[in-house]
């Protein structure tokens, strides 16, 4: 199912960047749709968070030198709601549903980050807000612990 969203996912991507190679305005959204795709395959490589530095390194080699080049990427695919960021990680996940609410349940030992959706969380998180006078426009609820293979060795 996840696999699904993913590849769901990066067809969406694959066929703006097509689209973004055709308009006119050229280079520069050509380039910039080539650096949040690169990003985008390096978090679903490696399925875990990774910090911006990280991602830098590992995109080095596909010509991405300056961290801003990273990080207008990433605000890019925040604001479209493709990637989170983990606060407690200072680090960046790859978010399967565009979704306003998410969970992630991330590993302390191997560092595996699983993002989930459910209505019944929606639903508390909007109460508490509302108890609390807030409007919310997102949240972000990160669980650490084992993840199932760490869980059992
Ligand atoms: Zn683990």
């Amino acid at each position: 199912m996840l696999r699904y969203f993913i590849t769901k996912r990066l067809v969406v991507y694959r066929d703006m960047m097509t689209n973004l190679a055709a308009a006119p305005s050229g280079v520069t959204n050509r380039r910039r749709g080539r650096n949040r795709q690169l990003v985008l395959d390096v978090l679903e490589r490696t399925k875990r968070p990774m910090r911006a530095y990280e991602l830098l390194e590992l995109l080095r080699e596909d010509g991405l030198r300056a961290p801003l080049q990273v990080y207008r990427a990433l605000e890019q695919l925040i604001a479209d709601g493709t990637v989170r960021k983990i606060e407690s990680l200072s680090a960046f996940a790859l978010c399967t549903q565009g979704e306003n609410r998410a969970a992630f349940a991330i590993c302390s030992v191997c560092g595996h980050a699983r993002a989930f959706h459910d209505p019944a969380l929606d639903r508390v998180l909007h109460r508490l807000a509302g108890k609390a006078g807030f409007t919310a426009t997102a949240a972000t609820v990160e669980l650490s612990g084992l993840c199932e293979r760490c869980a059992h060795e």
